[in-house]
């Protein structure tokens, strides 16, 4: 069996997927993408194809050590995705191939269900609440979102008491009936970080994510050292060898390495099992399409250290297409009750709906994050 085709689709909201083909008529599915940087992550799939065509889709393990080792200069978000979205494809063809799921090839389940939660997006209370009202009829009761606007490397209580204000909130009408993590999105600076983290103690977040910038990671053991809240971070990591430094250093109680990000399936199993032997949970970051959360639930379903799912479902970035609009298996995504439950399906256990793809990606716009500036005119960061 060999590789004869690599198929690219940008598609809305932000996401591109990727169709791997092989001459015996299996087709493959991965989702190759970094938010913004799209047609970049697209070049680096097709010429990461020159290493595919003509190869045998079942070796794997080489194929990805071939990507990953061919270059002189690797790793980063372009490479490490493009890698990722054609390792998922990869995966797919061979559950596929072999008629199970991704999840049973590694070993098989060790839970029957894993919590999803939901973003939550809006900057004013009344928003946020209504959000999570709304939600949690359908029986989420874990949230996550931004801790804060953008904020100056020094900035003023005021700033700090708008953002403490909103969880406030959140926490006297809702209790403990549900739990929330909150994003910095890297937004904070280290000394604001500590200033945030110290306000917000009292209103007992599930976590906070990204407290600040993955280049600042030597920070995340300083910050431990001083709450208990639990950090955690890894969206923006892209392979073992980062996850490697800041499993060392310490001061991280949640790892979120993205599927899409952090070369995959094959990768992501790898830094799993890292973070279970330091004691650390796993929650794959997944603000993303059907493939990638396709893949992160087989992750999940073989870790016992994962702990909950992120999925984009009504997030603030899916302007122009849902999480299932490519799907045709749209019920094995329910999650009533808050809830996924393993894909049964071959391979990835999605089918994609082609014509969508077809059709959706013709004159896609580009999606690029927002240019954030603070009030002197210098560059915030989103
Ligand atoms: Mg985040």
């Amino acid at each position: 069996m060999k590789i004869t085709k690599l198929t690219t689709y940008r598609l809305p909201p932000r996401w591109m997927f990727l169709k791997m083909e092989t001459d015996d008529g299996v087709v493959g599915w991965g989702e190759p993408t970094v938010e913004g940087r799209t047609r970049t992550v697209e070049m680096a799939v097709h010429e990461l194809g020159e290493y595919l065509i003509g190869q045998d889709p079942a070796r794997i393990n080489d194929l990805w050590q071939v990507m990953y080792r061919s270059s002189f200069y690797r790793g980063g978000p372009v490479l490490m995705s493009a890698i990722a979205g054609i390792d998922q494809a990869l995966w797919d063809i061979k559950g596929k191939v072999l008629k199970a799921p991704v999840w049973q090839l590694l070993g098989g389940l060790v839970r029957d269900k894993i919590k999803a939660y939901s973003w939550i997006g809006g900057d004013r209370p009344a928003e946020v609440i209504a959000g999570i009202e709304n939600l949690r009829t359908i029986g989420f009761d874990t949230f996550k979102l931004n801790g804060c606007g953008e904020l100056e490397i020094i900035d003023t209580t005021r700033k700090v008491d708008t953002a403490v204000s909103v969880v406030a909130q959140i926490r006297e009408t809702f209790g403990y009936q549900i739990e929330f993590g909150l994003d910095f999105h890297g937004r904070v600076s280290a000394p604001m970080a500590k200033v945030l983290i110290h306000e917000l103690e009292p209103y007992r977040p599930l976590f906070i994510e990204e407290p600040v910038l993955a280049e600042q990671a030597e920070y995340y053991p300083r910050l431990a050292a001083q709450t208990h809240i639990p950090i955690a971070a890894g969206e923006r990591m892209f392979s073992r060898f980062e996850f490697k430094r800041v499993l060392e250093n310490g001061g991280v109680s949640i790892l979120q390495p993205d599927l899409s990000h952090a070369g995959g399936i094959t990768e992501c199993y790898k830094i799993a099992a890292m973070a279970e032997a330091y004691d650390i949970a796993l929650a794959p970051h997944c603000p993303l399409g059907p493939i990638a959360l396709a893949a992160c639930l087989h992750i999940d379903f073989v870790s016992r250290n994962a702990i909950f799912q992120e999925q984009s479902m009504g997030i603030h970035y899916n302007q122009g297409a849902e999480l299932l609009d490519f799907v045709r298996n749209k019920n094995d995504f329910n999650m009533a009750g808050g809830h996924f439950y393993p894909l049964t399906k071959p391979g990835l256990g999605i089918e994609i709906d082609e014509e969508q793809v077809i059709f959706r990606s013709q004159n896609v716009a580009d999606w690029r994050n927002p240019l954030w500036r603070h009030a002197d005119g210098s560059v915030a960061e989103w």
